[in-house]
């Protein structure tokens, strides 16, 4: 029990509804999805564009909740639980957890600045671990929801907190400070990031440092455009390359492999080494040294530790694994706060029943070492865990805290058992300290393909899809379009994405898609566009849903309906009216209706439409003819056949283009993986996929010198070339190669040379430092698919749905 939960919700003012559940509260929630204990959390019920979390609030009661700070009562729940009613949820949740900080006095240290923030943060805690019991953020959680979670997390064994403040608007810092109470800030890298929410770099660099505001110090690089006056109570501590005036001078010298810091601090001089050369690790790495000076650490500490720095890993990765399991591969970090994101994580991604964790000694929690595991123990009951490998000392000590679980003291000692560890139809969460080498676990599991991946940023998908969510009628509902492996992209994990975020249906083109769906797991209801007559007994097997489109096939389907006594199974109605692709035509409505009326065995479960022109201003006239004749139409047949179906016409581009007509639900496509057609909606959405592979070789070649099939490139200088594993095999045109297209490595473009071959292209790489095993861009930020289509006179849809199932999906999360 947390006697500061009760002591910080009693301070906040509510009206409190007392129906005397007076359970000890242990943890605070915000998402019914993940919850650990019941009965000893207090939930806050947020309210977002399109969601609320009230609407969960009897489900969590069942689930024992009997804490809640909501905005309102649902009814029938009035006495069944407490309630500390407040106007604005969020509100509470951050004066929340203001008060639960000020409980607590140590010293914490406060990042923000654009870029850096999670990367100094997880440095720091590595530096300084050693000799603090540290409170972090997890992974990036800086945001209005994110800090004050963060903060909660706190508990009586920390003594040092490292915390992340993020914004994009302006005002919103004052709401982290409160939460934070920084007494040590450190500004990083001030870049061109969020610039959109303030009006200058100025007023940028002042709302960000008003998280100082009761800071005793604030740590950052001088920089002319900072024009900075320190708060009344606080001192600086500054650094820079350039201005003597600077507490740290500081000269960089970059090698091969590595870059010498030359650190001048008080008249004295010494180096420190760092195993990074771009600027961004530069700067992080010299942020970590200000804050090792701040706390007089001494210059030789500081350089042993300075050389270990590594690449920080924020991502959660799903592989695909070997014997068809797949793999969350989270080897870089294990704390108590992560393992719960993981385990998250991990339920929203199962492929199958079976999850398995593969866990190291977990560091840093503040707790002593047989409550720690006794508090694991129960993440991974509750997270309903089939199996628990352990790898450490301490884990193998509190073996017996677990259920079906087998330990081995190092990771050698698991790599020289794992043939016997039977891995197969299972999900595998592999979780662990840095120092346990996890990556080397990670890479006996991954099933072994070429290295072009097709990157997939689960982030952005749900970034998009509330974009398109936030230009929804509240009661309009939402169909997403995942046809054709999800448009390219990966068809269970997306959705598996969109069930977690309860969008309403799926709709895939053929029942195979659907069924391949539905052996997976997938429970939310899919519509089959295109179902062929031979197909109608397997859809209803599934439980999937037919689209009905011509008299014939509703017969059909009528007839199998009727064999196999079906009642009321859902269709799908399409009407034609003016794609003239598949539907029912004007004329055809009367004996529709007449085959339709007083059967039992079917529902007309919706009545939809496609528009041809949705994407096209010019051809608007078109479109709103279509919706007129499908508003006849569909008005027709529910009247005489006396049904309210859903009804839906738009796909992504009707939903930007044509918002009065949304009618019950829309059908979201290509917008949700990051395309539209209108520009500046196009600024706001999120790329999804990134297409990559590696240099294989380079070589030079001299001037007069060919390259490639057709010797369709001949050199008129001495030139670099490389050569990069992916073809038109892969999906990438033939049309994209000779110099109209070009990929990007290391930030730099470099054109395709000579014809595109089936496995590979070879590029120009003469005015560029790359080396073989560098990556390379094919698609992504840059250049845009969008960019390629231009090009190639395509569209994204045929360049997403193009890249060919060889090429290896690997699914993250920020
Ligand atoms: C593919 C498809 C959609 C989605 O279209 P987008 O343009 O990708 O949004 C909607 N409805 C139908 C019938 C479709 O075939």
């Amino acid at each position: 029990m947390n006697p500061k939960i009760l002591n910080s919700i009693q301070n906040i003012p509510s009206k409190f509804i007392d129906n005397h559940f007076d359970g000890a509260l242990d943890a605070v929630s915000i998402d019914s999805r993940s919850l650990q204990n019941g009965s000893q959390t207090l939930f806050f019920a947020l309210v977002g564009i399109h969601s609320d979390a009230h609407h969960y609030i009897s489900e969590l009661i069942e689930n024992e909740v009997r804490n809640f700070v909501v905005s309102y009562i649902p009814e029938g729940c009035e006495a069944k639980a407490n309630f500390y009613v407040v106007e604005d949820t969020l509100g509470a949740l951050q004066e929340f957890a203001a008060h639960y900080r000020s409980l607590f006095d140590f010293p914490i240290i406060g990042l923000t600045g654009s870029n850096g923030k999670t990367i100094v943060k997880e440095w720091l805690n590595f530096l300084l671990s050693p000799d603090y019991n540290v409170i972090r953020s997890p992974k990036s959680y800086n945001s209005q929801v994110g800090v004050p979670l963060s903060v909660i997390a706190i508990n009586e064994q920390h003594n040092l907190g490292i915390f992340e403040a993020g914004i994009s608007a302006r005002s919103e810092m004052q709401k982290l400070e409160k939460m934070i109470k920084p007494t040590i800030g450190v500004l990083t890298n001030i870049g061109s990031a969020h610039d959109e929410g303030f009006l200058n770099l100025k007023e940028k660099i002042k709302e960000k440092m008003s998280l100082f505001e009761n800071s005793k110090i604030v740590i950052y690089q001088i920089n002319e455009s900072i024009d900075y006056a320190p708060f009344a109570k606080t001192k600086v501590f500054t650094w820079s390359f350039t201005n003597k005036d600077s507490d740290v001078f500081i000269v960089k010298n970059t090698h091969v492999d590595q870059t010498i810091l030359n650190v001048c601090y008080q008249g004295e001089n010494f180096d420190v080494n760092i195993p990074f050369q771009d600027e961004a690790s530069i700067e992080n790495a010299i942020s970590c040294v200000m804050v090792l000076l701040y706390f007089k650490y001494d210059p030789t500490i500081i350089r042993n530790r300075m050389q270990l720095l590594y690449p920080v890993e924020m991502r959660l990765k799903v592989k695909n694994g070997i014997n068809n399991c797949n793999i969350i591969d989270d080897s870089y970090s294990s704390d108590f706060q992560s393992l719960k994101i993981a385990l998250d994580f991990l339920e929203s991604q199962k492929q199958s029943d079976k999850k398995t964790v593969i866990l190291s000694d977990i560091f840093q929690s503040g707790l002593n070492k047989d409550e720690l595991y006794s508090k694991v123990a129960d993440l991974i009951v509750s997270n309903n865990i089939s199996r628990v490998i352990g790898i450490g000392e301490t884990i193998s000590e509190f073996k017996d805290k677990f259920a079906n679980c087998v330990t081995y003291t190092t990771t050698a000692a698991f790599i020289a058992d794992y043939e016997n560890l039977d891995f197969n139809n299972e999900t595998i969460l592999v979780k662990g300290a840095r120092s346990f080498q996890f990556e080397e676990i990670v890479w006996l599991l991954e099933e072994k393909t070429h290295e072009t991946v097709l990157e997939i940023n689960l982030n952005a998908i749900s970034h998009n899809l509330n974009f398109f969510k936030s230009k929804l009628k509240p009661k309009t509902k939402i169909m997403v379009m995942v046809k054709a492996f999800g448009y390219g992209n990966g068809g269970f994990e997306i959705a598996k994405l969109l069930e977690h975020h309860k969008v309403d249906y799926l709709g895939v083109a053929f029942a195979d898609e659907g069924i391949a769906l539905k052996n997976q797991g997938i429970q939310l209801p899919i519509m089959v566009l295109n179902p062929e007559n031979t197909s109608f007994s397997a859809i209803i097997n599934y439980q999937l849903e037919p689209e009905i489109y011509s008299l014939k096939g509703l017969r059909a389907f009528l007839k199998i309906a009727a064999q196999k006594e079906l009642k009321h199974f859902p269709i799908h109605i399409k009407l034609d009216t003016g794609m003239h692709r598949l539907g029912f035509e004007a004329d055809t409505i009367d004996e529709l209706i007449a085959t339709l009326k007083g059967n039992e065995n079917i529902k007309v479960q919706s009545i939809l439409s496609h528009l041809a022109t949705s994407d096209d201003v010019m051809q608007e006239g078109f479109a709103k003819a279509q919706i007129n004749l499908f508003e006849k139409m569909s008005s027709k047949l529910m009247d005489e056949l006396q049904i309210k179906p859903i009804r839906h016409i738009l796909n992504t581009s009707g939903i930007s283009n044509f918002q009065d007509s949304q009618y019950d639900m829309v059908r979201l496509g290509i917008g949700l993986y990051g395309f539209s057609n209108d520009l500046e909606e196009q600024k706001r959405l999120e790329n999804v996929g990134t297409l990559k592979s590696i240099i294989s070789q380079i070589r030079t070649i001299s001037s007069e010198e060919s390259v490639g099939y057709g010797r369709k490139f001949i050199a008129n200088r001495e030139t670099r070339v490389a050569t990069i594993p992916i073809g038109y095999a892969d999906g990438i045109s033939r049309g994209w190669g000779n110099g109209v297209g070009y990929v990007v490595i290391k930030k730099q473009k470099a054109t395709i040379i000579g014809s595109i071959c089936m496995d590979m292209l070879m590029v120009d790489c003469t005015d560029m430092e790359c080396k073989e095993g560098d990556a390379v861009i094919i698609f992504g930020e840059n250049p845009t698919v969008n960019y390629m289509a231009e090009q190639l006179n395509t569209i994204s849809y045929e360049i997403l749905t193009s890249i060919s199932q060889r090429v290896k999906r690997v699914f993250y999360r920020e």
